[in-house]
């Protein structure tokens, strides 16, 4: 087993553990990742790289288990506000191929930067909105 994130969640290495649920599960990154206090991270609890290849049990159990935490970080932080963060595939900055999302808490001037400063210097062709439509599955 090779990923770290699945070594975690088979009881392999240490971690803070939030929450654990059937399918999703919540644990605090290590200290010199977080961004915040109560930083967590949501992941599901079967190995999925990334958006792209997750199931709906998947994506439903992370995305409720991060609301959940949100609710939470409200509740015992007094967090009215959460960003959640996530990354998936090459060129998008993911740190660990398990899919995750961060759970952010945010109070009114917590000095955090919400959106990044710059932007893509990418460039599409035109008519590439034709081909994202076209290549929607639903
Ligand atoms: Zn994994």
């Amino acid at each position: 087993m090779t990923c770290v994130f699945c070594e975690l969640l088979a009881g392999e290495g240490r971690t803070t553990w939030v929450a654990r649920r059937d399918a999703a599960s919540a644990f605090l990154p290590l200290p010199e990742s977080r961004l915040s206090p109560a930083h967590t991270l949501v992941v599901p609890n079967e190995h999925v790289a990334g958006i792209h290849d997750a199931s709906a049990e998947s994506l439903q159990a992370v995305i409720l288990l991060a609301q959940e935490v949100a609710r939470a970080m409200e509740a015992s932080l007094g967090a009215r506000g959460v960003n959640i963060l996530s990354a998936s595939g090459p060129g998008s900055d993911q740190s660990v191929p398990h899919l995750h999302l961060h759970v952010v808490p945010r109070w009114e001037g917590d000095g955090l930067d919400t959106w990044p400063s710059t932007a893509s210097h990418r460039l599409l062709e035109d008519g590439w909105l034709d081909g994202l439509r076209a290549s929607l599955t639903a």
